[in-house]
């Protein structure tokens, strides 16, 4: 399988700064998307620790079948315990944490870990998947059957998520694994792209694009045309046939 991909991180139309930060590492098959919170810098900071320890972890040599897994738990621990060790010695970084959604791929296969509301679909022909459930507030409310999904992207208590890197205590992330199509595509992305589109709209523009670099450059574009209201990173992964050029 054939793997490209195409990554954007853009601070919005509102926000100050940018906190979220990725990682495109085609050579060894790692991508990234953190979405870090906390005030002033320090989110900054966390989303940055979070992706300098998948670097560390996961884009020295190419991760195999047997040890994709627990790789991704070790670079989860590890952000998780390099934040809160860096947030107990700075009391301006005291309540700083980040998310995280990681995928590996490896020729058809691809694991994903994931830890609070920055997410992955699964774009397959002309359908588009949502792979990880939210660590949020307004979700488990939609797991109740108290929200909907359409109240909950409005409801103003969208942001708050229910797990975090960087509380020092464990933090377990859900992991899984999925065997890519030709043609499939991957989108890893912060919030700031899923709170401006809904998911059909995500999917029209990516089909309207014709290559994953406009694909992402469109996606972020049209986030910012929603209002932009938070920052917003993107990253395109595709799984086309060898022969496929
Ligand atoms: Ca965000």
């Amino acid at each position: 399988m054939k793997i490209s991909v195409s990554g954007v991180t853009d601070r919005g139309r509102v926000r100050p700064h940018n906190e979220d930060a990725l990682i495109v590492d085609l050579a060894h098959g790692v991508f990234a998307v953190a979405d870090g919170m906390g005030g002033h810098a320090a989110g900054e900071v966390a989303s940055g620790l979070a992706i300098d320890v998948v670097t560390e972890l996961l884009a020295r040599r190419r991760p195999s079948d047997e040890d994709a897994v627990e790789l991704l738990r070790r670079a989860v621990d590890l952000s998780n315990e390099r934040i809160a060790s860096h947030s107990e010695n700075s009391p301006e970084y005291r309540h700083m944490g980040t998310t995280i959604v990681v995928a590996i791929a490896a020729g058809a296969r691809y694991w994903i870990a994931h830890v609070g509301d920055s997410r992955a679909y699964l774009v397959r022909g002309a359908e588009i998947f949502q792979l990880t459930s939210d660590h949020s507030f307004v979700n488990e409310l939609v797991r109740l059957g108290m929200l909907s999904r359409e109240q909950a992207a409005r409801d103003p208590r969208r942001n708050v998520v229910t797990r975090a890197l960087g509380s020092g205590a464990g933090v377990a992330p859900d992991i899984f694994e999925g065997e890519a199509a030709p043609g499939d595509v991957l989108v890893l992305c912060s919030d700031g792209l899923n709170t401006m589109l809904d998911d059909q709209r995500i999917l029209s523009v990516l089909r309207g694009a014709g290559s994953i670099e406009r694909g992402s450059a469109e996606l972020v574009a049209a986030a910012n045309a929603a209002g932009g209201e938070d920052n917003v990173t993107v990253v395109v992964v595709s799984f086309d046939a060898d022969d496929a050029g």
